[in-house]
């Protein structure tokens, strides 16, 4: 008996990643690393949250938090993020949300919604990870979505066939892995495309609130409304998260969109888990009806700091023909090498002579492309362990770049 021959086909596209095994190495104290993707534990709002548990959990309310709820979500959570939609010139109700588990499930659910076998993904080239893997399951197809690029929508819709393209999916402020955020010009590119090829666009905010500097640049989402006048006429899918704003580990994401895919979403949400924890979905919203803003601020000033201390080692360590992004906000640098290198040997390499850690690059990528980049964490490291890292980091390239 082998049960693996049983597996379904959609499995085929699920692969355990080659880094995984170099990454377990990073347990070692001695490493200092830039391969994490996660927010620091000392800005978790400790003492909101254990107010936020007492006060759901105590005084009779534990009726409500312990029990079933709503698959839409939580009506008071809904609420405050329409609200906060709102001030991001996304105009909705609470019935253009859903509460998802975290926005990874949002993406599962998305690609679930839309993807039948062989159609294709409109994505970028690198793209989050996280959104291959809920997709793949699909088994689409993927396609590189380039804003602004000379590729017409016809040359889209040729290369997808006999499939069609379904939608559009990208990461728009401080991307993970780039840190690149698209321009207003940009985004309504990518919807004059969706337009012409008549799909959806997936835009996953998943940063977005985490800006440094720079004038905000309005969502996708928000662009669309404008064009036609209401959030229900709209083909864009906006998803949010609370993951780097207040805890991931609450799991707490939400998709904006209009009533019909939001309708279907809520059938998918029965089907998939019922509903996101009621308990946590009560936590995170007392804890950000207590001055979320002011929260936020204390997170930016943080990792704001980090960057500036990154992009300052940067400059001095890196030897020439390393470039890098200069990102306005979120958590990732992304570095492109001279071609023919290769950051999966040179995160080997790392490990080994200088004991740093970073992710390479090629992972990002739909088509295996793209082996010359690496990306890099500064929302976790140290102002120090950002020092110390990328001057072992600039050796490791002056070493493999030294004929
Ligand atoms: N989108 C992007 C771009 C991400 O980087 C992440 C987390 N790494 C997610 C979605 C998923 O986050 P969560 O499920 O915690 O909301």
């Amino acid at each position: 008996m082998s049960l693996p021959n049983l597996f379904a086909t959609r499995i085929k596209g699920m692969k355990a990643s080659e880094i995984r095994e170099l990454l377990k190495l990073l347990d070692q104290p001695d490493i200092i690393s830039f391969a994490g993707g996660i927010p620091d534990p000392a800005l978790f709002p400790v003492e909101k949250f254990q107010a936020a548990m007492a006060k759901v959990l105590g005084g009779g309310n534990h009726a409500a938090s312990l029990q079933y709820s709503t698959s839409e979500g939580h009506k008071p959570l809904r609420e405050w993020i329409a609200a906060e939609m709102g001030r991001i010139g996304i105009a909705c109700t609470p019935d253009n949300i859903l509460i998802t588990s975290g926005s990874q499930q949002a993406l599962d659910y998305l690609g679930k919604l839309f993807l039948s076998p062989g159609d294709t993904a409109l994505v970028g080239w690198p793209t989050y990870l996280g959104a291959l893997g809920a997709f793949n399951a699909y088994e689409p197809r993927y396609d590189r979505l380039q804003p602004g690029g000379n590729r017409s929508a016809q040359d889209y819709a040729a290369q997808a066939a006999p499939g069609r393209v379904k939608f559009a999916y990208l990461s728009v402020d401080f991307a993970n892995p780039t840190g690149v955020t698209l321009t207003q010009t940009e985004r309504e590119q990518v919807l004059d495309l969706a337009e012409e090829l008549d799909c959806a666009v997936i835009e996953d905010a998943a940063y977005q609130s985490l800006r440094y500097d720079g004038p905000a640049i309005p969502p996708i989402l928000s662009l669309e409304i404008a064009r036609k006048g209401s959030i229900d006429a709209c083909r864009t899918v906006y998803c949010g998260s609370f993951s780097k704003t207040l805890s991931p580990g609450l799991r707490i994401g939400w998709v904006c969109a209009a009533k019909p895919v939001i309708s279907q979403m809520v059938l998918l949400k029965q089907a998939g888990d019922l509903h996101t924890p009621t308990l946590n979905q009560m936590a995170i919203a007392e804890v950000a009806n207590d001055d979320f803003d002011g929260h936020i601020e204390q997170v930016r000033a943080l990792y704001r700091s980090r960057r500036d201390r990154m992009l300052a080692a940067l400059e001095r360590h890196m030897p020439a023909g390393v470039e890098w992004t200069r990102p306005e906000g979120g958590m990732f640098v992304w570095l492109t090498l001279p071609k023919g290198m290769d950051g999966a040997e040179l995160l080997a390499q790392a490990l080994r002579t200088e004991k740093v850690a970073f992710v390479p690059g090629g992972a990002f990528f739909a088509d295996g492309s793209g082996r010359n980049s690496l990306r890099l964490n500064f929302s976790s490291p140290s102002q120090q362990a950002i020092d110390e890292g990328i001057a072992r980091l600039g050796r490791v390239l002056t070493a493999a770049l030294t004929p």
